[in-house]
């Protein structure tokens, strides 16, 4: 029994694996089909050769930090790394959840190391390379250091809730794990601006300027309040542009990066914000909490699985179920489970791409909607021609080519 579940364990890692690596090649060998008239303007020739290059370097990439991962995962598993941290932690604690802590923190040791190397590499040498880094050494290893503390806060906070949840109401542990997570969620989203964001960066609130006067006309116009207009300032690290909206009710607030002001006309970024507030209008953000809430149950579910089924521990050099591995193990089946659920979350949320295009093309102008979405493109370095099945995967966008289409339809 346990060499099966051995076997299926491997087999699903490298099934996993071979299918995503599947997915990059059908996506990179694409690169050179037709480019959709909708879109043939966006690059001049050297600007599309030099497209052609970062897509090549970042597949090369992805690849390798693939491939990486999952021979780390598979090594540890195959040389009992992780009985032996579990025994490391009996050892150092008595007390169960800080047992469990310390597990989880072995294993996300290793993890950000990894993690650490790939980053740099990315940053510093491929969108180095390609002129997009705008970071320093310095706000890097802030960066760093910043995630891992939040990690050691809110990730230890949540291992230590999930643990102290399974050991004194296990039989009720579905429930309460859900509601925590929800909690934990709901806070997290509401925090956002106010709190992380400005851990990473400056918030400034957008300056009285044709631009804002722009956008509250506009607001206004389609009967939209709009509570605080902040700029971020992204461009402290990279050179690509982004606007997003977040918080529920009074919180709400636009963030628009510095980037995007920049290379966009006023105009331009004023139909980026009809988009947003398209979502709005079209309460997506609802739709979107609601997806959350029902993956957040799926996955304690499988957690459950692995902890309840004490062979999946057992086969893996454990003498009993062990909840830190369960933990671990839980993000293994996830990947396979992950698929079904990426080609559904990911088609709404298209689809919610094109309501709320919809929505900016007509109650604000569809030729500014197509020249920013066409600005985002060029200076995000996107792909002009991804592979349809990869876009089923893992786009939560449209293609560029495809928005502009549906934008030239609306009346
Ligand atoms: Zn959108």
């Amino acid at each position: 029994m346990e060499l099966t579940i051995r076997i299926i364990i491997y087999a699903i890692i490298v099934l996993s694996y071979c299918f995503s690596l599947w997915l990059s090649i059908l996506n990179y060998k694409n690169r050179n089909a037709a480019i959709p008239e909708e879109v043939n303007d966006i690059y001049d020739e050297k600007a599309y050769q030099k497209w052609h290059e970062y897509n090549m370097a970042n597949f090369k990439f992805s690849i390798v930090t693939n491939t990486i991962s999952t021979l780390v995962f598979l090594l540890l598993l195959i040389t009992g790394f992780f009985p032996l941290i579990n025994r490391i932690s009996i050892d150092l604690v008595n007390h169960y959840e800080l047992q469990v802590l310390f597990f989880m923190g072995f294993y996300y040791l290793v993890q950000y190391m990894i993690g650490i190397f790939t980053s740099y590499y990315q940053i510093f040498t491929i969108e180095e390379e390609f002129g997009f880094n705008k970071s320093t050494k310095v706000t890097f290893v802030k960066d760093k250091l910043k995630n891992l503390l939040l990690t050691i806060i809110l990730g230890g906070g949540l291992v230590y809730g999930l643990a102290s949840l399974y050991s004194n109401v296990s039989s009720m542990f579905f429930v309460y794990a859900f509601l925590f997570l929800a909690a934990i969620l709901f806070v997290t989203n509401l925090l956002y601006v106010k709190v992380f964001v400005p851990m990473f960066n400056k918030l400034t609130p957008l300056e009285d300027s044709s631009l804002k006067t722009k956008i509250v006309e506009f607001a206004k116009s389609v009967g939209y309040e709009v509570n605080k207009i902040s700029i971020m300032d992204a461009s402290k690290r990279s050179s690509k542009l982004n606007a997003y909206f977040s918080g529920f009710g009074k919180l709400k607030q636009v963030v628009l990066y510095d980037t995007l002001v920049d290379k966009c006309s006023d105009e331009e970024v004023v139909s980026v914000l009809a988009h947003e507030i398209g979502h709005n209008k079209h309460k997506h953000m609802w739709s979107g909490l609601l997806q959350t809430i029902i993956q957040i149950a799926i996955y304690i579910a499988v957690l459950v699985l692995f902890f309840e089924v004490p062979v999946f521990s057992k086969a893996f050099g454990f003498s009993e179920s062990n909840f830190g591995f369960a933990l671990v193990m839980f993000t293994v089946l996830m990947t396979p489970l992950n698929i079904p659920i990426s080609l559904i979350t990911n088609y709404i949320s298209r689809l919610h791409e094109y309501q709320a295009d919809n929505y900016a093309a007509t109650n604000y102008s569809k030729e500014h909607m197509e020249s920013s979405l066409k600005v985002l493109t060029r200076e995000n370095f996107n792909n002009l021609t991804p592979h349809p099945v990869y876009v089923k995967m893992y786009y939560s966008h449209p293609p560029t080519a495809d928005r502009i289409r549906a934008i030239r339809k609306v009346k």
